[in-house]
């Protein structure tokens, strides 16, 4: 009964919406309330296929279109956005639980990469020498690819195929988008509002799917270049599969950020950095702040305010106005990450608050079956413990305690990860040093979540990121785009006779 009325979301090929030729189907939940709201389709080869073949057709017309006509089509679609932002940030909490107010924040750091991608005339802008021998002049210039593919994770609905798209798009490339199919309704949206901004058809594509529809896609042979962002293990894999088939890729991977508390932070404003940072979404962000490194006498004074807050978090449905934190994204996510809480109290790190069985009911009306958990807080953990090594991707927070900077910057050294990182401190040396000692992509001065601006690119070092481009900013016009240096001059002033010595300078 349900499965008949449940609706379908669709794929977006060749500017309109598509049932597409792949007969598996996925059930979209309401994290929420646990309901099914929708089934996506799960596209195959041929849904790839037809996708990259409308790319593909799209790309040449798209490319020749001079960059300030494209970029007048991004500010259509940048003034469609902002009338369209509680509708998609609506759409996210629906099918992601996160609470409104973040959402909002995810839609608007994703208009900023697209108020990026607008200045794209002078981003693609090339260097000219005169005279680099007489009458000879060289430049460089930088070209479209073809058709790119985005691979996106379920955290960020909106927010990462915009860090993206728009940069793609605007650079002249024609995109294939695969979302992740936990929640893949703002894709089908953003479709629609880039087709009313005048986007040709064909230039910007959606196949909804899981692993057949991304191998499909990261091997298909016109397909020059793969941005992905998800787990770490599933990046790595795509950045070989990528780079075997001669493509570039950029894979940024999953996370495990510290926050360092210093014994001179300010204390209150460290609690709220660390609620928010590791509670806020339900920890399910790549910059959450899972591991807060307490320096020396600091632990004594954070740990009492961080563990009654943690207590008091309002939990609540995210169509709350009141609400901090929402649900967990699935059942299979709030099982794992209540598994991975079991290990560290097996592994024995201190379980302060306990999340693990929080009742749906006080969410709000309707929410007794939604996937719900409370913030987990551990002290006393090691650096040997599964807690600390692996990615929880949940609302969990583990305390580490060190004893002064050098080790906590050797701590962090250590992980696998190097997506984000933060040091709070009133020390203007503590934070040079700290800045330029860890190794880690982005830095947080009294800061818990440093996302870099839209002009300057976002990545992680060591398993955050495979490849070597960060994503937006001037690296992401530089992975969307190919140079090319021409040098010319012309017969008047070419000497007769073969020359067979390197040029030099004439
Ligand atoms: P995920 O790796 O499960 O999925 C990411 C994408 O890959 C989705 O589109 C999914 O459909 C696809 N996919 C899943 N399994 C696959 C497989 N076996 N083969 C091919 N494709 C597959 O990640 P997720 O759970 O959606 O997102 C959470 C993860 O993403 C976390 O690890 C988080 O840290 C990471 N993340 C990283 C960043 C970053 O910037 N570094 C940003 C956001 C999220």
């Amino acid at each position: 009964m349900t499965e008949l009325n449940t609706p379908e979301i669709a794929h977006y090929i060749g500017g309109g919406q598509h049932a597409g030729a792949g007969t598996r189907t996925q059930a979209v939940y309401n994290p929420a309330t646990g309901q099914v709201s929708a089934k996506v389709k799960l596209g195959n080869q041929q849904d790839i296929d037809n996708a990259v073949a409308s790319a593909q057709a799209a790309f040449p017309a798209w490319a020749d279109t001079p960059p300030l006509r494209r970029a007048r089509v991004l500010f259509n679609f940048l003034a469609l956005l902002n009338e369209n932002k509680e509708k998609l940030a609506a759409m996210i909490t629906a099918e992601h639980g996160k609470v409104l107010s973040d959402a909002m924040g995810e839609v608007t750091r994703g208009i900023e990469i697209v108020e990026f991608a607008c200045g794209i005339p002078q981003l693609l802008k090339g260097d000219f020498t005169e005279q680099v021998s007489t009458n000879i002049d060289n430049w460089t210039l930088r070209q479209p690819l073809g058709v790119v593919a985005g691979i996106t994770p379920f955290n960020f609905p909106v927010m990462v195929p915009m860090w993206m798209f728009p940069v793609a798009i605007a650079a002249g490339n024609t995109f294939v988008l695969k979302p992740s199919p936990i929640d893949p309704s703002p894709s089908l949206f953003i479709a629609e509002l880039l087709k009313q901004a005048g986007l040709p058809d064909g230039v910007f594509n959606v196949v909804q799917g899981d692993k057949d529809a991304v191998e499909a896609l990261v091997n298909h042979p016109d397909v020059q270049a793969v941005s992905f962002v998800g787990s770490t293990p599933i990046a790595n894999r795509i950045y070989e599969m990528g780079a075997t088939g001669g493509k570039r890729v950029q894979a940024l991977g999953g996370a495990k950020n510290h926050l360092v508390v210093m014994p001179d932070a300010d204390i209150d404003l460290t609690v709220d950095a660390l609620i928010g940072a590791a509670y806020g979404s339900a920890g399910e962000r790549c910059m959450a702040i899972s591991v807060a490194v307490l320096v020396g006498d600091s632990a004594e004074r954070i740990l009492p305010k961080l563990e009654e807050r943690t207590r008091s978090l309002k939990i609540l449905n995210g169509t709350n106005a009141a609400a901090e934190m929402g649900p967990i994204v699935t059942p299979q996510a709030r099982e794992r990450i209540r598994g991975c809480i079991d290990k560290g109290v097996q592994e024995g790190a201190k379980l302060l608050v306990d999340g693990r069985n929080f009742d749906g009911a006080k969410a709000g009306e309707g929410c007794e079956d939604g996937f719900w958990m409370g913030g987990t807080l551990f002290d006393h953990v090691t650096p040997d413990m599964s807690v600390y090594q692996d990615e929880i991707f949940g609302p969990v927070l583990c305390c580490v305690r060190v004893p002064d900077l050098a080790s906590a910057i050797e701590l962090i050294n250590k992980h696998q990860f190097g997506n984000g990182v933060a040091c709070f401190t009133s020390d203007g040396n503590v934070a040079r040093e700290f800045g330029r000692r860890i190794h880690v992509g982005m830095v947080g001065i009294n800061v818990p979540i440093p996302v870099p601006m839209a002009w300057h690119g976002f990545g992680g070092w060591k398993k955050s990121l495979f490849g070597d481009m960060h994503a937006y900013g001037e690296e992401g016009v530089r992975f969307y785009t190919r140079q090319k240096s021409i040098m010319q001059r012309w017969p008047e002033s070419i000497s007769k006779g073969a020359e067979f010595a390197m040029p030099t300078s004439k």
